[in-house]
């Protein structure tokens, strides 16, 4: 297959229309077949549940091309599994997680052209989302939905080497206890939007966010998981009811444990006791691990003697083992890798 004439290792995060987008319509309580078709425009009425009412999810992974000339996704099943959870939490209908897989490796198939060849560290991100498609203007639920996937090329997250990030203690919230912080919906990032310009003018990468409750325990960035370890090599993330399972995280924990033999501990973790980790990651799909050298809290900084200047040693393994992983380099866990072609 002839793969298009990109410039792939100087590729940015940004949107570039593909062929192929796969679409199917839920109507009179049921959805349709679904078809792949070339149209990027989504046509919709001016008083759709969407557009009043935020009523959307979606989902984020991507499209590698392996050593040896394959191409795969990572753990679509949990993509799928994950977007009927955040389905269910907006009163949306549920698109089965066998049908989303099975989508997902059709559209990556239809634009297999764009998925980037190995080596040059881009890859093909897949977007699939759902919203409310008919008029609503009185507070309810939509009856009708489209659910969608389309594909993008991006480049490498690390482009001219790795440099970790500042971040600061954010004086927003995220994520209120009982609310919406564990499913995946644009409303989750639309109120997020003005802590991130405001944290980028203050000269801060990314916002830590604590728990809304108690302003006591670390949470997560805006679209990160956090993965700390301490000065014995344990790794910690943070265990809250609140946060987004990453699968990236959820990965890595398994990683951490099985292939490298670490301990790790899901739980609880004060910012208090950030002072006292060695390294700090940020996990989601965009960029693996991306490290973090500083955390400032009100002016006072917290530096992280593992990962200033470059990813800390053990963070590093963790990164080189999960995209050895996914790059077909190292033997995948049973079920994690689902080739496309
Ligand atoms: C998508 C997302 C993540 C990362 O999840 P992955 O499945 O690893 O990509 C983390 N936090 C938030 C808030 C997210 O939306």
């Amino acid at each position: 297959m002839e793969k298009k004439n990109i410039d792939w290792t100087n590729l940015g995060f940004g949107y570039i229309a593909t062929d192929k987008r796969f679409v199917s319509n839920f109507k009179d309580g049921a959805w349709d077949e679904g078809v792949l078709t070339e149209d990027s425009n989504v046509t919709i009425n001016e008083c759709a549940g969407v557009l009043q009412y935020a009523q959307t999810v979606f989902e984020g992974l991507k499209a590698y091309t392996t050593e040896d000339g394959h191409i795969v996704t990572f753990r679509p099943d949990l993509n799928g599994e994950r977007m009927e959870q955040s389905a269910k939490r907006l009163e949306m209908p549920v698109f089965p997680r066998e049908r989303f897989v099975e989508a997902v490796l059709q559209v990556v198939k239809a634009n297999a052209a764009y998925v980037p060849p190995y080596g040059t560290g881009a890859t093909l991100y897949i977007r699939p989302y759902m919203f409310g498609s008919n008029p609503v203007i009185g507070v309810k639920p939509a009856d009708e939905y489209q659910f969608r996937i389309f594909t993008t090329p991006v480049g490498p997250y690390f482009k001219g080497g790795v440099k970790p990030l500042t971040i600061r203690v954010s004086d927003f919230d995220r994520a209120a206890p009982h609310g919406t912080g564990h499913i995946k919906a644009g409303l989750n990032y639309a109120m997020s939007l003005h802590a991130i310009v405001d944290a980028h003018q203050q000269g801060f990468d990314e916002n830590m966010y604590l728990d809304a409750a108690t302003r006591t325990y670390v949470e997560e960035t805006g679209g990160a998981n956090f993965l700390f370890v301490t000065k014995d090599n344990k790794v910690v993330t943070p265990k809250s009811s609140s946060i987004l399972p990453s699968i990236t995280r959820r990965s890595l924990v398994y990683v951490a444990k099985e292939y490298l033999g670490l301990e790790v501990e899901e739980r609880e973790i004060a910012l208090e006791e950030v002072k006292d980790f060695a390294e700090c990651g940020l996990c989601g799909t965009a960029a693996v691990i991306s490290p973090v050298g500083k955390i400032v809290d009100h002016g006072k900084e917290i530096c992280l003697p593992g990962g200033m200047e470059k990813m800390g040693p053990i963070t590093q393994k963790l990164y080189d083992t999960l995209t050895g992983i996914q790059m077909g380099r190292l033997e995948a866990p049973k079920g994690w890798i689902y080739v496309v072609e």
